[in-house]
């Protein structure tokens, strides 16, 4: 992560010294368009001005991150949010099997933060913009009494017969996943048990080292967009495709839902990376656990018909994880021996460690702490 590397501690220039429009020239300022044929004009009119490619559908998604319900201040730095915000939402335009195009980023800050603490988080955004080819074309910048929100809008575009909904799944399909699962969970719970820690003795300096996939996993997630290309280049259109990030277990409950088909999830094929596995052993947590419900993975889940399988039986990077029954038959986990254990999408109720937005730390001080907070 050496692009994550704090380079030296900035100044603090307050933001009502610069002013809204001082902070908007600032952060946007020399944002490079990587669509020009698309992009017509990105930041500095009343609205951005776009074409949608010839013969493509547009996919627009949106996420919403508030300060200490979504992201914690105390072990997020400001470069990696900006970052991970960006890439979610590069994660839902995969999902439908399509490719980004633009992005649009709306801040509420407090006065909490400084000019040079937007202009990280902002340089997390134009990296991972500029590491997907992805044109920041506007947003808003609005004032707000408690810390920090960011809105991001993402837009996309596909062909129409390729985009994959949630809904298309058969019974007998295969059910694939890309990459690993339960690392975000690993480095979030690596990460919050440093931050108890370091409340009660602040000079303890953190511990990763042997963690830094996990924590990469958590603090800096990549958009699977390779999946998008490698599925075209092997021909195969997912009959139905989620990307993973409240769980495992929820995800499968949705493509269920959706499509109305029931999945058996053999439990042996769940990918576990081992370093993931080993971080949790710490907690106690078995991996399966982490996959099911840990969340935060942005790997993309999806069905693909049987005829499908000798395109995709040598790759690396799908693990056919189950397969898709009748409706009436439910969604269950198949372990190597024993009964079937139903699926749920328990979530983080079903930990012991408490999500950020329980822990009731604002970070930075906290002056403007809220009162109280609605879960996701
Ligand atoms: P308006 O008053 O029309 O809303 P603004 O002064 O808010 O215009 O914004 C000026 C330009 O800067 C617009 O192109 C807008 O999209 C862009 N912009 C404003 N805030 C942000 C931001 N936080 N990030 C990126 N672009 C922004
Ligand atoms: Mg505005």
């Amino acid at each position: 992560m050496e692009e994550f590397e704090n380079k030296g501690g900035p100044g603090r220039t307050e933001l009502e010294k610069i002013g809204e429009f001082g902070l908007i020239e600032r952060l946007t300022r020399d944002l490079p368009l990587y669509h020009k044929e698309h992009t017509l004009k990105g930041v500095g009119d009343d609205a951005a001005v776009l074409r949608i490619p010839e013969g493509h559908v547009q996919l627009v998604s949106k996420d919403l991150l508030m300060e200490g319900v979504h992201f914690d201040m105390t072990y997020c730095p400001l470069k990696h949010l900006g970052y991970k915000a960006i890439a979610v939402n590069l994660s839902d335009i995969a999902a439908m099997n399509g490719k980004p195009l633009q992005v649009l980023v709306g801040i509420g800050v407090s006065n909490r933060y400084s000019l040079e603490a937007l202009e990280e988080l902002y340089s997390g955004m134009r990296l991972c913009c500029e590491r997907y080819g992805v044109d920041l074309v506007g947003g808003d910048t609005v004032s707000s009494r408690s810390g920090l929100a960011i809105s991001v809008t993402v837009l996309g575009s596909a062909p129409e017969e390729n985009v994959c909904y949630r809904s298309g799944a058969k019974e007998n399909d295969l059910l694939c996943v890309s990459g690993d699962l339960g690392g975000a969970y690993a480095g979030l719970l690596l990460l919050e048990r440093e931050k108890r820690e370091f409340l009660a003795n602040p000079a303890v300096q953190p511990d990763f080292k042997d963690f830094s996939y996990v924590l990469e996993r958590q603090l800096k997630p990549e958009p699977r967009l390779d999946m998008v290309e490698l599925l075209a280049r092997l021909g195969v259109k997912p009959t139905s495709m989620i990307d993973v990030s409240d769980g495992l277990a929820s995800e499968i409950l949705h493509l269920s839902k959706d499509s109305g088909c029931g999945f058996m999830l053999y439990q042996s094929k769940i990918p576990v990376d081992a370093e993931t596995c080993k971080a949790l052993d710490m907690f106690k947590i078995l991996p399966e656990v982490a996959a099911l419900s840990g969340g935060e993975d942005y790997e993309l889940l999806f069905t693909v018909s049987q005829a499908d399988y000798p395109k995709i039986k040598d790759s690396r990077e799908i693990r056919i994880i189950g397969h898709a029954v009748e409706a009436a038959q439910g969604n269950y986990m198949v372990p190597e021996q024993g009964t079937l254990i139903p699926l749920s999408a328990q979530g983080w109720q079903a930990f012991a460690n408490r999500r950020p937005e329980e822990a009731g730390e604002n970070g930075e001080g906290g002056e403007d702490r809220e009162a109280g907070s609605f879960s996701e």
